[in-house]
């Protein structure tokens, strides 16, 4: 059978087809091989050359897969946490556990990698990584989505550039305008103070020299026996002596205020008051003197009756201070008004005027203290640049503020708006010196903050 299968014609060729096939077949396989082999080397040297290449930049690269978990990271990047701990394969949450020193970062870092997978698309975010010796090393990072065909994510990349000395070199800048700022700032208060002192030598000087001079009048009389003056003559001495002494009283006066409040010892007595009456009493009282310099005032209220939480010697204060620059800076014959307004939870004061007005570059500055729109010398009004910066000063102490009315353009407006309502448990009411409240005591007040207005 065999030899019948051996010596058969037809076997000899087939067999040499399956030997040459199988042969053919071997070299396919030792080709495909070498080529799997090549590849593999390639790749190897591919990846070798990617590595060596990220390693060898300055800046940090890492890849995360879908989930977070870490895949590749650069030395530049692994640096950062200068950790044996192996940081591959692990997400940011298991490695901020590993590493608390970190923990902060990688929460950082978790949660921008939420924000650009939700954006899902390159986003710039700016990193800081806080070293264990305290620098603060910051980055510049490019964090890009990568996503498979069908839209399922793939993985992030993560690339960052320092900007660690950019950002040094940026806070030496800012702290450099911030100091060039304070200098300027400084040396500004710095001229203001020179100038108040001036300005306060000048403020005393003035009613002292008009006492001394009343007062060598009066001796030179009594020296050449002459003392038979008349007694509207003695008046007018007496006139002029006790308002100098006013003047000097409300210099005296405001400094310790503006140094109480500096110290922050200051306190109000606060009492609900109606601000209608306080208001329209200190305006009354006035009324004459007004009319007296050839200006007409005029009284306006929309309400009788507003309640506020205030401190009525303050209030009157302010509103006195008011009225006297408005007295001051009005010629005759010229108009000053007094209103008020309802604004349910706040009350609008109004005091205006039809005066030389105030520019409208000064108008923030002349609540500054010791501003003052015209300060030479030879100015024609007295004044020491204080009573804003105090007016301003009481009203904020009330929980108010106040502003010039840009609007009005005849002379000068002055808004004070002040919040009504009672004076609650909070508020430290305290017992008013009654005293204050006597006809004799508010002539006394008036003339005080009317001092520094000559005829
Ligand atoms: P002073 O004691 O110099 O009056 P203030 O602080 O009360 O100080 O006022 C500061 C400056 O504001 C004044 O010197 C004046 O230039 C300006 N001013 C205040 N009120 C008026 C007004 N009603 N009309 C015009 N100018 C005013």
């Amino acid at each position: 059978m065999i030899s019948d299968f051996l010596f058969n014609k037809n076997i000899i060729p087939t067999l040499f087809f399956i030997i040459v096939l199988l042969i053919i077949i071997i070299i396919l396989l030792t080709i495909f091989n070498m080529k799997v082999r090549n590849s593999e080397r390639v790749l190897k040297e591919s990846e070798e050359l990617f590595r060596t290449a990220i390693n060898s930049l300055p800046d940090i690269i890492c890849f995360k897969d879908a989930e977070g978990c870490w895949l590749e990271a650069n030395e530049a990047m692994l640096s950062l946490y200068n950790t044996d701990i192996l940081i591959i394969g692990k997400k940011d949450k298991e490695l901020g556990l590993l590493l608390p020193h970190f923990k902060e970062e990688f929460k950082a870092c978790e949660e921008t990698d939420k924000f650009v997978w939700q954006r899902g698309q390159t986003t710039m975010v700016e990193e800081s990584f806080r070293q264990p010796n305290g620098e603060i090393r910051s980055f510049d990072v490019a964090k890009v989505p990568l996503y498979h065909a069908d839209g399922r994510k793939k993985g992030l990349v993560v690339l960052g550039r320092e900007i660690t000395e950019r950002k040094k070199a940026e806070e030496i800048k800012r702290q450099a305008e911030e100091s060039n700022r304070l200098l300027k700032e400084l040396k500004h208060y710095d001229k203001i103070k020179t100038e108040f002192f001036a300005n306060l030598s000048h403020e005393l000087r003035t009613p002292l020299n008009l006492i001394l001079g009343t007062i060598q009048l009066l001796q030179l009389m009594r020296e050449k026996n002459a003392l038979q003056i008349s007694t509207d003559k003695l008046d007018t001495y007496l006139s002029t002596l006790r308002q100098n002494c006013y003047r000097l009283i409300r210099l005296v006066n405001n400094l310790i205020d503006i140094t109480k409040i500096d110290a922050g010892y200051l306190e109000l007595q606060k009492h609900s008051c109606n601000v209608v009456n306080i208001i329209e009493d200190i305006t009354l009282s006035v009324k004459d003197y007004i009319e007296a310099k050839g200006l007409h005032i005029i009284f306006d209220t929309d309400t009788e009756e507003k309640i506020i939480c205030c401190d009525p010697d303050k209030l009157e204060r302010i509103v006195l201070n008011l009225l006297s620059n408005a007295i001051k800076f009005t010629d005759a014959p010229g108009s000053i008004e007094v209103a008020i307004m309802d604004k349910d939870d706040w009350v609008k004061i109004s005091i205006k005027d039809t005066g030389i007005g105030i520019p409208q570059s000064k108008r923030k500055a002349i609540f500054e203290r010791f501003v003052q729109v015209d300060k030479s010398f030879t100015r024609s009004r007295e004044g020491s640049g204080i009573g804003l910066s105090l007016v301003k000063s009481f009203v904020e102490m009330h929980g108010g503020r106040i502003h010039i009315n840009d609007e009005y353009t005849l002379g000068s407006e002055f808004i004070i708006e002040l919040p009504a309502g009672s004076c609650s448990s909070d508020d430290v009411i305290l017992i008013k010196d009654i005293v204050s409240d006597t006809h004799d005591n508010k002539v006394e007040v008036i003339s005080i903050e009317f001092s520094d207005i000559y005829s």
